[in-house]
């Protein structure tokens, strides 16, 4: 008996769903980017559940016809390229025609079309690529696309989707990386009906200020300066951190030919340019974009993978290493942007370029790699250095606080999801300055709290939160030097796990074993744990790997760069004093020196508050009559 046979369609569609969408933010990225490549100029996305019932994107792009509209769904169906060599010149997002397909094949699809030019649009129905209804229809010119349930029919993808809270958070992710690259066009961005974003239309640095902008403060826009550089091989526009901005977590993106990608090598560059100005563990932010002829890089990549390949990538090297090094030679003459003015206005700040150009356009070759702005000014100084003397202090070596913007870029996350999270006032930062902490006697308030009376107004700490941070520091500092002791133990734990848990702790063996774990896998779904970090004396390993393995999870396989940060913030959180722990004034007093170490003294590396001031007006207030 002959055993082989074909796949129907919906099953074989099903299965390259997979590859195409693999959550709601891949969805939403292909039905945003179709709409884009409609040359829409107003898009609404609204979501409910984070995209896991339904995610609806409407916009004014140019419709479908009705037979566009059924042929839509069909795989490898597209209008936009129509051979090979047309991916040579490809000015749109989409060119596989699979998005759709893999959609409808996965979820409850309703379409409704209408084209310019048409009186009557169309409204299609397709559950699991099953068409449940065609029909002639009036409805608004453009599109308008609602996507159900999705993996309604797929069990085991929809139990693998995250918690709503971290599918919003990819989602917003993705979001980012296609409105940072499309200012022309509107944004709304609602889940359950509340307004996430409303991103009008301007230019470049407006959408970088709407995004990023007001939800923190001033500051991050404040710290940015315009790069900008062209050559016969690429050019480059877009902003960089100052380097005393530069945090932890800073915003980095990269976009080619109006696509977001990620570019290690070119990463290196950057970081290259900022040798010197910035401490070990910081980062800068950027928002950098690239130019270049399309047949010079490698679109045909997967529709989820974000890395590209260029063919001139050596040169494009060399010069964006001199173009970001010559704006950071001149920031600090250049006056700051000012992001208040009229969204779409002319750049206000002209940064010369004749250094750069001259050097670089038409005769670029590889030795221009020696070109350094800094040699030219050996007066040059990193503002962090030349800052930090200036204060005095009580506690000599403690250092200059930098703005937290970059933990309250997490808090608008957070926001949005409905964490916990708050602006920062200056108020806080400031208040442990010019004080003399020996004169103040601290005390603990319900177990969990450490109040200061200041002159000022009350200083709190929240004990556990605090600690945590300092923990963290000391652990990434540890981490740095490569590695942390491990202690073994005299009875080796096997731990059971789940498929995914074992798959995560391979994965993240090397981030694993850097931190002092030591293990080795037992049996296909269990480990065993004979040495643990010797930091964690006496905890409950197996608890905190668990917790380590859950939490990589749900930053997701690609965020690979945050998992030694979710592992020390792990390690930490086991680490420190716990809430309800009573206190002595000394410990107290050691832990409010050791915030002062910090850098961030208001947030804690995962964005939670840890300190606050409530300030002596408002008690008086509370007195006033
Ligand atoms: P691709 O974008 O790779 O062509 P898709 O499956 O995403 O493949 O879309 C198939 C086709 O459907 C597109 O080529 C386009 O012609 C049409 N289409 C999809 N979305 C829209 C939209 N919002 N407005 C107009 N046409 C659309
Ligand atoms: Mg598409």
């Amino acid at each position: 008996m002959d055993i082989i046979h074909l796949l129907p369609d919906s099953v074989a569609n099903q299965i390259a769903a997979g590859e195409v969408i693999q959550r709601p933010a891949s969805c939403l990225k292909e039905l945003v980017e179709n709409s884009l490549d409609a040359g829409a100029t107003d898009i609404k996305v609204l979501l409910y559940d984070s995209g896991r019932t339904m995610m609806q994107v409407i916009d004014n792009g140019k419709g479908m016809s009705e037979t566009d509209a059924r042929m839509a769904f069909e795989r490898h169906a597209t209008s936009k390229i129509k051979s090979a060599d047309d991916l040579f010149a490809l000015h749109t997002m989409g060119f596989r025609g699979e998005a759709l397909a893999s959609i409808c094949a996965v979820a409850q699809v309703e379409l409704l079309t209408c084209r310019e030019e048409d009186e009557i649009g169309t409204r299609l129905e397709i559950h699991g690529s099953e068409v449940k209804l065609q029909e002639p229809c009036s409805c608004a010119k453009g599109t308008n696309i609602k996507v159900k349930n999705l993996f309604y029919n797929v069990p085991a993808r929809r139990r693998f989707l995250k918690t709503d809270a971290t599918e919003l958070r990819n989602i917003i992710q993705e979001f980012y990386r296609i409105v940072l690259v499309n200012p022309q066009c509107r944004f709304c961005l609602t889940n359950n009906d509340e307004l996430l974003l409303d991103l009008t239309a301007g230019n470049i640095k407006h959408r970088i200020e709407q995004v990023f902008g007001k939800s923190l403060n001033k500051q991050f826009t404040a710290g940015l300066v315009e790069i900008k550089s062209e050559t016969d091989i690429v050019e480059i526009h877009g902003f960089v951190g100052k380097p005393e901005f530069a945090g932890k977590q800073a915003q980095q993106y990269f976009f080619v030919n109006n696509r977001y990608m990620r570019h290690p090598y070119f990463h290196k560059a950057i970081m290259t340019a900022y040798q010197g100005m910035l401490q070990p563990d910081q980062q800068p932010s950027y928002f950098i974009y690239f130019d270049v002829r399309p047949e010079t890089i490698d679109v045909n990549i997967h529709p989820t993978k974000t890395e590209i390949k260029f063919s001139d990538e050596q040169p494009i090297w060399q010069i964006l290493l001199a173009t970001v090094r010559e704006s950071l030679g001149k920031f600090n003459v250049v006056p700051s942007l000012d992001f208040d003015s009229e969204a779409g206005s002319a750049s206000i700040i002209d940064i010369p370029q004749t250094a750069t150009r001259g050097e670089m356009s038409g005769s670029f070759t590889q030795h221009d790699s020696g070109y350094n702005p800094f040699n030219e000014k050996n007066s040059y100084q990193p503002q962090w250095v030349s800052n930090n003397s200036n204060r005095t202090s009580s506690y000599a070596d403690r250092k200059q606080p930098v703005q937290g913007w970059e933990k309250l870029y997490d808090n608008i996350i957070a926001n949005a999801i409905g964490k916990e999270g708050e602006e920062s006032g200056e108020g806080e930062r400031d208040a442990l300055f010019d004080v003399d902490l020996s004169q103040i006697v601290p005390f603990q308030l319900a177990g969990k709290y450490i109040v200061l009376p200041l002159p000022t107004g009350l200083f709190l700490l929240h004990q556990h939160r605090v600690h945590l941070s300092v923990m963290y520091e000391n652990i990434t500092a540890m981490l740095r030097q490569k590695r942390i002791p491990s202690q073994q133990l005299l009875f080796p734990e096997v731990i059971d796990m789940s498929a995914e848990e074992c798959s995560l702790m391979s994965e993240a063996e090397e981030e694993l074993r850097q931190s002092g774990f030591e293990f080795s896998q037992f049996s296909p779904s269990a480990y065993s744990l004979f040495g643990i970090p010797a930091i964690m004396d006496g905890h409950d390993a197996v608890a905190v790997i668990r917790r380590i393995l859950a939490s990589i999870s749900d930053a997701g396989l690609s965020a690979r760069a945050t998992w030694q940060h979710l592992i020390a913030l792990s390690l930490a959180a086991d680490a420190a004093i716990p809430s309800g722990k009573p206190m002595s004034e000394a410990e107290m007093r050691s832990l409010v020196e050791q915030l002062l170490t910090l850098d961030n003294q208001k947030f804690t590396p995962d964005g939670k508050q840890m300190t606050s001031i409530i300030p002596l007006q408002d008690i008086e207030k509370i007195f006033r009559v």
